[in-house]
């Protein structure tokens, strides 16, 4: 078997077994890199100067925040908000519109951050090491089928990753595999949510619940993944 990039966190996430081996992969470098722009990589220039051009989303700022670290956080926007007045340039008082430079470095930031682009770099390598993995491993397949189940977000970028990496037939056996999880966790899912309907109504409260309570926790965490 070949060494691939990652082969030890990924068969990591996918020994675990419940949720989505990828969510579990996000979770863990998101985790990393929070450490790490409030730690060890807070103070390094060349990282300011990214954060200050990137900045971070709303849900970065959020973890930051309610680390225990504030003054970190205020340092980093100390010099964040420094470079923002001198990349904002207001005008476009008279044509009633905001300056196209304004524009721009808005919409940039809109849509950047530095930890996701952090994770994104890493997770991405991962759905590839996922992909070469269940081709070539017969245990890691084994793994792959004994999952609880694979997010939606996280489905498409593990198919895309394989169409990238792997023969035609790797690719149509990875998707037949992921193909089959995901329509007997949807046929789950909705048999489990119909039941929580149905408890609502008095004429069923004799019915078990059985796995319906959390169903609408489940099915948004399906339906959206761990981030977001
Ligand atoms: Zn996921
Ligand atoms: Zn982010």
């Amino acid at each position: 078997m070949k060494e691939h990039l990652y082969t030890i966190p990924v068969n990591e996430a996918f020994d675990h077994g419940d949720g989505c081996p990828f969510c579990r992969l996000f979770e863990n470098l998101e985790k990393t890199e929070l450490d790490l722009i409030l730690g060890a990589s807070m103070m390094e220039p060349e990282v300011r100067q990214i954060t200050n051009e990137k900045g971070f989303c709303e849900r970065h700022f959020a973890k930051m925040i309610a680390g225990n670290n504030k003054l970190g956080v205020a340092l980093i926007l100390e010099s964040h908000l420094e470079s923002l007045k001198s990349g904002l340039k207001p005008g476009g008082v008279f044509a009633r519109d905001i300056s196209a430079k304004s524009r721009e470095r808005i919409e940039k930031l809109d849509s950047s951050c530095y930890v996701c682009d952090r994770i994104d770099e890493k997770i991405g390598k991962m759905y590839e090491t996922a992909a070469f993995l269940f081709d070539e491993e017969k245990d890691f397949r084994r793994k792959f089928d004994s999952v609880g189940f694979i997010c939606l977000p996280h489905y498409r970028r593990l198919l895309e990753a394989g169409a990238r990496v792997l023969s035609k037939d790797g690719y149509s056996e990875l998707a037949r595999a992921a193909n089959g999880k995901i329509n007997a966790y949807l046929s789950e899912l909705k048999d489990d949510i119909s039941l929580f309907c149905k408890k609502f109504d008095y004429r069923f409260d004799d019915l078990p619940w059985g796995n319906s309570k959390d169903s609408v926790e489940r099915s948004v965490k399906f339906l959206k993944g761990a981030k977001k």
